[in-house]
């Protein structure tokens, strides 16, 4: 019996552990498909006269100059012209010679040609012709042996970076009442990385605080809550969201009358829905007539400077929320 409960969850962990090994593979991949769907539907980007002498007329640009020579970052380098993917961060490598060097592309994605001084190997974007340098072999660099010296200019670069990081810490917005004391609350929790009020769930882009207190634009006050998921849970964060506020109540917060103020989830994937609807089940059982709604997050946009981490800038404590046990 012990086992049977426990089965799932351990499945759910090695599920979990193979997900995030895999993820920046996977993004990769997607990152590549993106650019390749742009790049096949025959896209042009307008070029400068400069990027036109090296793209269209062959030309170089001068060494030590270019933009992704020194470039370590994470991700995939596209064509200027078309948005090809053609080269991988990882085949990315130093050779001293002033232009960024690779030593493989991505499959099929470099034409090689011989160059009009009969001497060199030109290589090309194959999706659009795009002059991008040359290549050589031969010269020992690496255990490929290869060197795709490629002109900056003829280059875009899509980091992979921020998404990759964004997989080691997961994201909770919820709104329930006065923002400032909410935020009081959820900064102190264990495992939160950082917090930002702002305004979501209506339909105005950038909305200021006062159009969303003018009840025009149907978004509530809420947190976006960064955390550390091998520190806290999504669970405890909401249930603390449940003991911060009344969730109850049916015309706002506390003092805080209006639809702004209401009680509400936003949540980010499935499991975030099934945890808070679960609490809430818990929630009713124990009597309580939830009122807090559950919808799926809609943008969310950063409330103004004056709001964020109000009351560790005026030193004082919240007049709308009060820790309550519930769970
Ligand atoms: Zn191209």
């Amino acid at each position: 019996m012990f086992l049977w409960v426990l089965l799932p969850e351990t499945q759910l962990n090695y599920f979990k552990i193979i997900l995030m090994r895999f993820l920046p593979f996977v993004i990769t991949i997607l990152t590549i498909m993106n650019s390749n769907l742009n790049a096949q539907s025959g896209h042009r980007n307008p070029l400068t006269e400069e990027e036109k002498h090296v793209i269209l007329h062959k030309g170089t640009e001068r060494p030590w100059t270019g933009k992704y020579l020194e470039n370590k970052e994470s991700g995939i380098y596209t064509c200027k012209w078309c948005d090809a993917p053609l080269y991988r961060s990882k085949d990315k490598f130093d050779s001293h010679c002033g232009w960024p060097s690779f030593d493989d592309e991505i499959p099929g994605a470099v034409e090689r040609r011989q160059d009009a001084d009969g001497l060199r190997t030109e290589i090309l974007c194959a999706n659009c012709g795009g002059h991008l340098g040359h290549v050589f072999e031969g010269e020992g660099f690496t255990k490929k042996n290869t060197r795709h010296c490629v002109n900056s200019i003829s280059l875009n670069f899509k980091p992979l970076q921020q998404t990759v990081q964004s997989s080691t810490t997961e994201t909770a917005i919820f709104a329930c009442g006065c923002f400032w004391g909410v935020e009081h609350y959820f900064k102190r929790a264990t495992g939160v990385i950082s917090t930002e009020v702002g305004y979501t769930g209506g339909t105005k882009a950038n909305p200021t605080y006062e159009e969303v207190c003018s009840h025009s634009t149907g978004h509530v006050e809420a947190i976006r809550v960064t955390f550390d998921p091998s520190k806290t849970s999504y669970e405890e964060l909401a249930k603390l969201f449940f003991e911060i506020h009344d969730p109850t109540q049916t015309n706002g917060q506390g003092p805080d009358i209006g639809p702004q103020y209401l009680s509400e989830v936003f949540y980010l994937n499935e499991d975030q829905k099934i945890t808070t609807e679960r609490l809430i089940g818990i929630l009713k059982q124990k009597g309580l007539r939830v009122a807090t709604k559950v919808r799926p997050a809609t943008t969310f946009w950063p409330a103004e400077e004056y709001h964020q981490d109000y009351y560790s800038k005026t030193g004082g404590m919240p007049y709308c929320h009060f820790r309550t046990a519930r769970f």
